[in-house]
């Protein structure tokens, strides 16, 4: 019997906007003899969350990843988000393991702290931005964590060991540091993706019946106002703080300003005029009470503050020394970056039977069964 081996790929923030602008004959191929959907990202449309949401396709609510950024209600400390103790549902590559479904399956990813979320059920667990040695040998030096090239060497990375080792499934995200500092018709994002592109064209010609699956984690908008909802609402008499659900340690991506917050008020009792107050906000488009986010947005309502804010299309959150201030950013988090394509080869589902990007992960889960 023929092997299936599945090849899925998460390209961050890789929106319907970025792969229209450029000229891409592998997508478009694929694409024409499999199918091109759009699709949900999971919200808040940030990396960990729809990354962990893919690779265990499950929603937050099961995996328990909310937010790059960890806040304790209990003790008010905060930490980043690096490793897999928070999260709560096995990985595709844990099933696939115990399922006999692979010999061997393999991650590939920029950063180390995804690495070390996702690793569990891996035989091969690359991170670009700190690869082991045959990995230099393989695919080239390491390349900065703000650049273009480390997602081409990725690829290449991926490319190359497919070639040698042939694992029966990988999966593989690249980082958006292009899209933060380009537009999607900006000529060093076309060539990103234009390169990105050919490795993936290598690799489908050298395995022509993998199932191959390219989605994103979010998409990507330009930002114009920067706003502080913690600080909003402490001038209105009501003592709160709020985490931007980007916060990471990579700050040059988009300075710790994205689409989405979780706040949390000194006084819980305030929570219902909170909301009216955020709501009467310019810039705030949603606001919810824990037990509404947990719902609407399938979330763990442990890990999501007292309350859940998205800004509108042109406004990030942040934590700021003013209440507002003008900013000029490309970032994502909120409802508007949470349009997201799928493009499906070889795969024995129609287009329709995905609504969100972790399908992908859910119906493989299910093909396990
Ligand atoms: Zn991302």
């Amino acid at each position: 019997m023929k092997r299936r081996k599945v090849l899925i790929l998460c390209i961050d923030a890789g929106s319907h906007d970025y792969l229209a602008a450029s000229d891409l004959p592998t997508l478009q191929e694929l694409a024409e003899s499999g199918f091109y959907r759009h699709a949900n990202a999971v919200i808040p449309s940030v990396t960990n969350v729809n990354n962990v949401s893919i690779a265990t396709g499950t929603f937050p609510e099961t995996h328990g990843i909310t937010t790059n950024y960890h806040v304790d209600r209990a003790t008010g400390k905060g930490e980043f988000i690096e490793d897999d103790r928070f999260l709560l549902a096995p990985t595709l590559f844990q099933t696939a393991k115990a399922s006999k479904f692979a010999d061997k399956t393999a991650l590939f990813v920029t950063k180390k702290k995804l690495l070390r979320m996702l690793a569990s059920g891996t035989d091969i667990a690359v991170a670009a931005e700190d690869p082991p040695d045959e990995y230099i040998q393989m695919a080239g030096p390491v390349e900065p964590i703000y650049s273009a090239e480390i997602n081409w060497w990725l690829l290449r990375a991926v490319r190359e060991t497919l070639r040698l080792e042939d694992p029966e499934l990988v999966y593989c995200s690249t980082t958006d540091w292009v899209q933060h500092k380009y537009a999607p018709d900006a000529e060093h994002s076309q060539q990103h993706l234009v390169m990105l592109d050919a490795i993936i064209g290598d690799i489908v010609n050298e395995d022509p019946e993998r199932e191959i699956y390219i989605t994103a984690d979010h998409g990507m908008l330009a930002k114009t106002v920067a706003l502080d909802p913690g600080r909003v609402l402490t001038e209105r008499g009501i003592p709160a703080s709020s985490i931007p659900i980007i916060k990471d340690r990579y700050v040059a991506h988009h300075g710790n300003l994205g689409g989405a917050a979780y706040v949390f008020l000194k006084n819980r009792d305030e929570i219902p005029e909170a909301i009216r107050q955020l709501l009467d906000t310019s810039g705030v488009e949603e606001a919810y009470n824990t037990e509404e986010a947990a719902q609407i947005f399938r979330l763990h309502p442990e890990r999501i503050g007292d309350i859940f804010v998205l800004a509108d299309e042109t406004t990030v959150f942040g934590e700021l020394e003013t209440a507002v201030e003008p900013t000029n950013v490309r970032s994502h988090g909120s409802r508007h970056e949470s349009y997201v394509p799928i493009i499906g080869y070889n795969s024995p589902w129609a287009a329709t039977d995905f609504e969100y990007n972790l399908d992908v992960g859910r119906l493989f889960l299910e093909s396990l069964r």
